[in-house]
C-alpha cells in the first residue's frame, strides 16, 4: 500500500489527510479520526485522465476531498 500526506485538513480534526493507494482502490482519510473513503481505481483514472494519457492528479484529489467532506456532513 502506497501512502502520501496530503495538504487537505481533515474537516474534523484538522490533521492532513492520507491518501492511499493499492492495486484495486484509492482511499482518502484521516489517520486521527480513522474514518477512510474508498474508490475504485480503474473509475477514478478514467473520470481524471486528459487527453487520454495525463492524469488530473489535483482534480481528483479535490474530487475525493469533496466527497469526504460531504460523507461527513451527511453523518452529522
Ligand atoms: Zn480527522
Amino acid at each position: 500500500m502506497v501512502s502520501v500526506v496530503t495538504d487537505m485538513k481533515c474537516p474534523t480534526c484538522r490533521t492532513s489527510l492520507v491518501l492511499m493507494e493499492d492495486r484495486k482502490y484509492v482511499w482518502l482519510g484521516c489517520d486521527k479520526c480513522l474514518r477512510y473513503l474508498r474508490y475504485r481505481k480503474d473509475r477514478m483514472i478514467k473520470g481524471f485522465l486528459n487527453y487520454g494519457d495525463r492524469l488530473d492528479w489535483r482534480g481528483m484529489i479535490n474530487y475525493l476531498y469533496e466527497r469526504y467532506v460531504a460523507a461527513l456532513a451527511q453523518e452529522e
